[in-house]
């Protein structure tokens, strides 16, 4: 007969989902993790070369994910009023994104719009960037980043609408699978007068010189 596990079922149920989730494991498991994979690959993690790679590898996740650690509402918390009666849209074109599918753990690489309609709050352009940057450092979906990004700016600078497009190159569709390079994925999140207003829309796309605006 095996021997019963010490650890019993009821210490397990006892550890709520939020517990199960913050218990981050060490970096030592990490890269024996990392280990596992280039063993399981068919190499010698032993070897001069590997010796360093789980060390290199976890250090890599730590730029990859440092989107984790971070607030989007935060950044975008501090807004400019005097905006002299600017009341037009602000539009940030072609930003360059690197996120990570998580589906396959592989990059999505493209390029980000964002727009927004201030209603008399703007905020500087560059934490539009960092929203971006920080919902991208995470495994994502396109379909779920562009959301995020739209309705994160949504809630928190209450525009009057808020445009996001999102063209991406997805590695796991380029370099396995069904192994097509050149294809780009294409997603937008409208809201507001962006999803109402058929002319503001048009601006958008107009202005990032997106196909669909004439
Ligand atoms: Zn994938």
């Amino acid at each position: 007969m095996p021997k019963k596990s010490s650890l019993a079922p009821v210490a397990i149920a006892s550890v709520s989902k939020k517990a199960l989730k913050l218990a981050k494991p060490s970096r030592a498991e990490a890269e024996a993790a990392v280990r596992t994979l280039l063993s399981w690959a068919g190499d010698d993690p032993d070897r001069e070369g590997l010796k360093a790679t789980p060390s290199r590898v976890v250090r890599s996740y730590e730029e990859f994910f440092a989107g984790y650690d971070q607030d989007p509402e935060e950044i975008l918390a501090r807004t400019f009023e005097e905006v002299a009666g600017y009341d037009d849209m602000v539009v940030l074109r072609g930003i360059r994104f690197e996120s990570y599918c998580e589906h396959h753990m592989v990059p999505i690489i493209g390029i980000a719009h964002i727009g927004y309609l201030p209603t008399n709050r703007v905020v500087g352009i560059s934490k539009l960037a960092r929203v971006l940057e920080i919902f991208s450092k995470r495994l994502q979906i396109q379909e779920k980043m562009t959301a995020q990004i739209a309705n994160t700016i949504d809630q928190v600078l209450k525009p009057q609408g808020v445009a996001v497009v999102l063209e991406g190159e997805h590695q796991c569709m380029t370099t396995r699978g069904v192994h097509r390079p050149g294809v780009n994925m294409v997603t937008s999140q409208m809201l507001g007068v962006f999803r109402e207003n058929e002319a503001t829309r048009k601006e958008f796309l107009s202005i990032i010189g997106h196909r669909n605006a004439s």
